[in-house]
């Protein structure tokens, strides 16, 4: 019951629990913060760094995100509003992720 593997359903396709409930409080962060400016965040179909013609009938295939919701806060495919550059792979450093910087 509740374990973090069981499946569940969200934006109308299943995946693990734990990973929705990480896409979820993504939701929650609507913007970033950088060097005192504050930056909407990008939702998936919205990209310009590629063609996100996908976003239209199937889901981000990293993160599982769909049409107009935002990515998983490390999601391949989430591009950064400050530099228009992957986010991933960026050097932006927003208020609250400096754990990306721990990760490498
Ligand atoms: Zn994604
Ligand atoms: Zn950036």
């Amino acid at each position: 019951m509740n374990a973090p593997d069981d499946i569940v359903e969200l934006y109308g396709h299943r995946m693990r629990r734990d990973w929705a409930e990480a896409l979820q409080e993504a939701q929650d962060e609507t913007h970033l913060v950088c060097e005192g400016e504050v930056y909407p965040k990008i939702a998936y179909g919205d990209e310009t760094f590629r063609t996100p013609v996908e976003a239209d009938h199937e889901p981000c295939r990293h993160c599982g995100t769909i049409k107009g919701k935002f990515h998983w806060h490390a999601c391949d495919y989430e591009q950064c509003p400050r530099c228009g550059g992957q986010m991933m792979s960026c050097d932006c450093e927003f208020v609250g992720h400096e754990w990306r910087e721990e990760e490498a």
